[in-house]
């Protein structure tokens, strides 16, 4: 039995509760179904409500019994049967393309092409013609293998660990982060065979999956011995989670712990260099009005060290905007938005609306997948508001 004591402070905060109004979408309903039927009553009802849930830790966050929900739902998830749930199909062959990521690259090349194609035959407001623009080439746009042969600096040789998205959809992010940290005299290593970070096929309770994966980056991550640093904040929360991953095999959470302890968010390692860059030149002009999207993974996660926010208060041509009451998820929730699309767009859109309703240039944060998911967003607001990752950001200063 849980230790649940059903006080409902997770309704409050629960994204997908707030927008279902299903008590079977909150941790408390999901709790009392494993108490009362057990996973031995588990039917497609069953699996369909534990597949509501986008792991976004809000509500171990105020949970007065610190239950840690997330594990409780990932292993009631171990129990289903891949092929069972709303849109089973579709999120394993997600999760699937995700143990050859190189295979997004080509996904990249599609749009790429797609969006030339269909250039001069959509509307300027087109849904579809935004949709692509999610693999916009970008002038600035290097190729991943051609970053890694450029001469880098003399200096700290860092590990970089820029997750699946980054490094074959978004190059450009790539690009920034090497800019970024080129100022500081720190060169960046990113190892070829990285595989993905685990956290789908955790998420999705496959967890012999996410060790498989957590196996691969370890014994890849050995290699070096300094920093690991990572510029995707939901790579970073599953990394810092391998030693609970390996918690069955000893040999394994020993070497999972010492990877694990060298990994360092983007924006913590920034702030840890004191120094931040400020665009002196910027004062009295009109200043770039960003929004920055917490991720749910540096909000609630153990291991917050999110200083993004403040470091863009520092740069005096940036205004930094703010929704009256505070973050909110953006509803992707990794396959979420895959099992659950009415609901994640339901969550996406009211966002969308109320940042909109501040006016921004940019919205900004540093999560792969909340960054597609605010393309999406804004796409289908009809919004020109431009999505960027803090370090493009923060480059452009
Ligand atoms: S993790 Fe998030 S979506 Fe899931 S039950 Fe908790 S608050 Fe709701
Ligand atoms: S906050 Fe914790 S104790 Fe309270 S109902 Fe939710 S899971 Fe149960």
């Amino acid at each position: 039995m849980s230790s649940c004591a059903k006080c409902g402070a997770c309704s409050v905060v629960c994204p997908v509760f707030r927008t279902s109004g299903r008590e079977s979408h909150t941790a408390r309903g999901k709790l009392h179904l494993l108490d009362t039927l057990g996973l031995a009553e588990s039917s497609n009802v069953f699996v369909d409500i534990f597949s509501a849930c986008l792991l976004c830790g809000a509500c171990m966050a105020v949970c007065p019994r610190h239950i840690d929900i997330s594990k409780e739902l990932v292993a009631a998830r171990n129990s289903f049967s891949s092929f069972a749930g709303p849109h089973a199909y579709e999120k394993y062959l997600t999760r699937k393309l995700l143990d050859y990521p190189g295979s997004l690259a080509g996904f990249r090349v599609l749009g790429r092409a797609g969006e030339k194609l269909l250039a001069d035959r959509l509307p300027e407001g087109s849904g579809l013609r935004r949709r692509l623009a999610l693999f916009k080439d970008d002038a600035l746009a290097v190729s991943f293998s051609e970053q890694r042969t450029q001469s880098v600096a003399d200096g700290t040789r860092l590990t970089w660990f820029p997750g699946c998205a980054s490094r074959y959809l978004f190059p450009d992010i790539l690009a920034s982060c090497r800019s970024l940290l080129a100022n500081y005299s720190f060169s960046l290593d990113c190892p070829d065979d990285l595989a993905c970070c685990g956290l789908a096929d955790w998420a999705a309770g496959d967890l012999e999956g996410a060790r498989k994966n957590g196996r691969k980056n370890i014994e890849t991550l050995e290699a070096g011995n300094g920093p690991i640093l990572v510029s995707c904040a939901s790579c970073f929360a599953q990394l810092k989670k391998y030693p609970d991953l390996f918690a069955d095999n000893k040999k394994w959470q020993v070497r999972a712990e010492q990877v694990a302890a060298r990994v360092v968010e983007l924006s913590d390692f920034l702030e840890d260099l004191g120094k931040y860059k400020q665009n002196k030149d910027a004062a009295g002009t009109k200043k770039t009005r960003v929004f920055y999207h917490d991720p749910c993974h540096m909000r609630h996660g153990s291991a917050t060290v999110d200083k993004a926010r403040e470091q863009l208060q520092r740069i005096t041509g940036i205004e930094v905007l703010d929704l009256p009451g505070g973050p909110r998820c953006c509803g992707q929730g990794g396959l979420f938005h895959v099992a659950h699309p009415e609901i994640s767009a339901r969550i996406r859109d009211e966002l969308v609306k109320d940042v909109l309703a501040l006016k921004p240039d940019v919205v900004t944060t540093t999560c792969s997948g909340c960054l597609m998911q605010w393309q999406q967003g804004l796409a289908a607001a009809g919004s020109e508001v431009q999505v960027l990752h803090l370090a493009q950001v923060l480059e452009r200063g």
